[in-house]
């Protein structure tokens, strides 16, 4: 049984993982951690949660403290699990260089597994593409298009951004070689380029394809998020690996494919 406490539980993904863990073996919530505005009042909570607005006064409960909150308190979380030895699965983005590096620190201590998209079918769509990409010859065109739900406020997703580094990285291509969408007589399509499209409406919780087309036949490579259960999902299959890991930092590849 993995003793979990949820950073940023009244979130919307803190109630997804707490969801995932009840319909899960071996996983247990020990304690929700959430800023203090934001607990629930003993009326609205199932009996036996345990809530607090302190992660240092919870952390002992815990084999892991799994994030999905805000930067301050991610970095926070990070110096926490460090100084009492617990295992730290990171799923919040948009985090600054300072807290980048407090995770790295931790992660010479404890086991620390961060990522921007814990659905295990992207961690997998990317080892299909780094395959694919070797296959090939680089004059196959590489486009990325992604379709999120109308809210969604960053464009493109940081996960297209991710698919983007994955394909040019084996290309040797940098940053400017990434094309943001095509308007007007922007000329023949050069061969080091690669496209990344962002499209949006509706309730899309997150649609990635990467195409890559050659002379007369191409290839599509699709991950379709319907629910974002299947991130909390990830995040508990991050958990369950880091339970029995040694301090270092971690990605979802070795989450696929533990070598142990
Ligand atoms: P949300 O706003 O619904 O929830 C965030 C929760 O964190 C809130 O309840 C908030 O009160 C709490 N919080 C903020 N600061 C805190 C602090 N100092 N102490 C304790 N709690 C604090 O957001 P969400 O949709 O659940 O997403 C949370 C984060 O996870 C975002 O950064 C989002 O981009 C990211 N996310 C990552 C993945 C992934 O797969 N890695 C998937 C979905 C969302």
């Amino acid at each position: 049984m993995i003793s979990i406490v949820l950073l940023g539980a009244a979130g919307r993904m803190g109630r997804a993982v707490a969801r995932a863990a009840a319909d899960s073996q071996g996983f247990r919530i020990k304690a929700r951690v959430d800023r203090a505005d934001c607990i629930p009042p003993a009326a609205a909570r199932d009996s036996g949660e345990s809530w607090s607005d302190s992660l240092e006064s919870s952390v002992a409960a815990g084999d892991v403290v799994v994030d999905f909150s805000a930067g301050p308190a991610t970095r926070a979380a990070a110096r926490v699990c460090a100084a009492r030895g617990v295992a730290l699965v990171s799923g919040t983005t948009g985090i600054d260089r300072e807290t980048e590096e407090e995770i790295r620190a931790a992660a010479e201590r404890v086991a620390v597994l961060r990522a921007a998209n814990f659905s295990l079918g992207v961690a997998a769509l990317r080892r299909a593409l780094a395959e694919t990409i070797q296959a090939l010859p680089d004059t196959w065109d590489i486009e990325i298009v992604e379709r999120h739900h109308r809210g969604k406020v960053d464009s493109p997703s940081g996960t297209a951004l991710l698919l983007a580094a994955d394909a040019a990285a084996p290309r040797g291509l940098q940053q400017d070689a990434l094309r943001f969408g095509r308007e007007g007589r922007v000329g023949p399509r050069p061969a080091a380029e690669i496209g990344v499209h962002a499209v949006r409406g509706g309730t899309w919780v997150g649609d990635h394809t990467v195409l890559l087309s050659g002379e007369g036949e191409w290839i599509e490579l699709r991950h379709v998020a319907s629910d974002r259960q299947a991130f909390a999902y990830g995040a508990l299959a991050a958990a369950r690996f880091l339970a029995t890991s040694s301090p270092g930092l971690y990605t979802m590849n070795d989450v696929l494919n533990p070598h142990r």
